[in-house]
């Protein structure tokens, strides 16, 4: 059994009885170990308020990256406009890079179910309930660039990807000097909070983002003249 496979299984054992809905179990299709059953959402008073049947499958990869989770009740279309991949309808609980990061600072099955899972259902039932999401993010390229966006607070792409650039240096500006971004402030007041959440990316990982960066900018400023 992969590494992967086994350090999830051990996390299910530990959390079964704290998730009485959900069972440890081979999946039929991959035969990795999975937990099925129901993921109860409650109040904030503790309240049960809904129930997503779902299943959360071990991948190899596992924990650098999510297991993924499939809901078994038809409940979810299966469309990237809902956040589920139609190809195996596996769901986009959240941007790769953000699910990367996510992973590098650690995760557990728990940590998963509470911090990732749970909100993502919450946001399907709002969507559910009223039509659209709460806190709209794109699906795919676009989502994953949003995530950059959100990071560095800009829209300018070429100011993101020297910053990403930067960042890869691994040479982080002492107090007072000015930031990297040429606004004119100070680093530690600028983009240092920034410059440290995303200094956890591997170099390979940092390429890999510009490369997408690059890539999105030159599609979206090639339709914009398109249009
Ligand atoms: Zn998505
Ligand atoms: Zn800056």
């Amino acid at each position: 059994m992969s590494n992967g496979f086994q350090i999830f299984k051990k996390e299910a054992e530990l959390i079964q009885n704290e998730y009485p809905g959900l069972k440890l179990d081979a999946d039929e299709m991959t035969n990795a170990p999975c937990l099925s059953g129901i993921i109860q959402l409650e109040s904030e008073n503790g309240d049960v308020i809904d129930r997503y049947k779902l299943k959360i499958v071990a991948i190899p990869e596992y924990p650098t990256r999510f297991p993924y989770v499939f809901e078994t009740e038809g409940r979810i279309p299966l469309n990237i406009d809902w956040h589920v991949y139609p190809n195996d309808g596996h769901c986009c609980i959240s941007s790769f890079p953000e699910e990367i990061l996510t992973c590098k600072k650690g995760i557990n099955l728990r940590d998963f179910i509470e911090n990732h899972l749970k909100p993502y259902l919450f946001s399907q039932k709002y969507r559910e309930d009223n039509g659209f999401f709460l806190l709209e993010r794109a699906h795919g390229v676009k989502g994953n660039v949003q995530f950059f966006i959100d990071a560095f607070k800009t829209n300018d792409l070429i100011l993101i990807v020297n910053g990403l650039r930067f960042i890869k240096k691994r040479k982080e500006p002492n107090r007072v000097s000015l930031c990297f971004c040429e606004s004119g402030q100070k680093f530690r007041n600028c983009h240092r909070e920034t410059y440290r959440m995303l200094s956890i990316f591997s170099d390979h990982e940092i390429e890999f983002f510009i490369n997408m960066i690059v890539r999105y900018g030159y599609a979206s400023s090639l339709i914009n003249t398109l249009l």
